[in-house]
């Protein structure tokens, strides 16, 4: 029952993240003005305004001007659901949850104003850190300066990747890295950088051979940090005690 109110309040959330993914880094206000159709500057009614139903029932067009609207929208809103839905399935009905739905909520506004404008706002990165700090005091790691041991690490590492990179790595990236060690700890803010750049590598190899994008064009990172950093949060003490397992059997 509790997984179907968070599916719904996602759908929502979603919508509205997208609206500050877009907004925040054009320093435009996120309340106003309301939303309006780009072609025609028709402004959405509130029956305009429901996630995806509204899509759905006007059969993907502007009730103005009739000109296609994105199936991205939706499919953005979908997807926020599915992962408020997902998360308490995987971390259990716990306080950690609330640093679940947080994580999923920043990676949301994160991915929007990273494929738009390939930026990572210091606003939302801000705005994030103080709720995070909140989270890890009131539901800390074991132990608990792994928090602190994360946010050098995350830094560190980003850091001077975006040094030898020269450009490849934006500065963004970096403080994202700071803050994602704080909410992961040591060990999973490592395997997040690892997988990240593992989806990353795949994908982005995928869309060169199937020429969707072309050399040398820069390539959003962000998606890419979400999916890795959600794996690793979820899965990557599993994947960890695998692995040694593994290296173990070995010798
Ligand atoms: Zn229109």
């Amino acid at each position: 029952m509790f997984i179907y109110l968070l599916f719904i309040y996602g759908i929502f959330l979603g919508s509205f993240y997208n609206v500050v993914g877009l907004r925040v880094p054009l320093k435009q206000s996120i309340v106003t003005p309301r939303s309006a159709c780009p072609t025609c500057g028709h402004q959405l009614k509130p029956y305009e305004l429901i996630p995806v139903i509204s899509y759905l029932l006007q059969g993907g067009k502007c009730r103005g001007c009739q000109s296609r609207i994105s199936p991205i929208y939706p499919i953005f809103e979908l997807l926020t659901g599915l992962l408020f839905a997902i998360a308490p399935l995987v971390i259990g009905w716990s306080g950690e949850l609330v640093v679940a739905l947080t994580l999923i909520s920043m990676f949301m506004i994160i991915i929007v104003s990273d494929i738009h404008y390939m930026i990572i706002p210091d606003k939302i990165l801000i705005w994030f850190a103080g709720i995070f700090l909140l989270e890890r005091i009131i539901w800390p790691l074991t132990p608990w300066w792994d928090s602190l041991l994360g946010a050098v690490t995350g830094f560190s590492l980003l850091l001077l990747i975006a040094l030898i990179s020269k450009g490849g790595m934006g500065f963004g990236d970096v403080k994202l890295y700071a803050l994602l060690g704080l909410v992961l700890g040591f060990k999973l803010v490592i395997l997040s950088f690892f997988l990240s750049t593992l989806y990353g590598a795949v994908i982005g190899g995928l869309a060169l051979l199937f020429r969707i994008v072309k050399r040398r064009q820069p390539i959003p990172f962000g998606p890419f940090i979400a999916a890795g950093t959600l794996t690793a949060y979820y899965w990557g003490p599993k994947m960890i005690d695998l692995y040694l397992q593994f290296l173990n059997q070995g010798f």
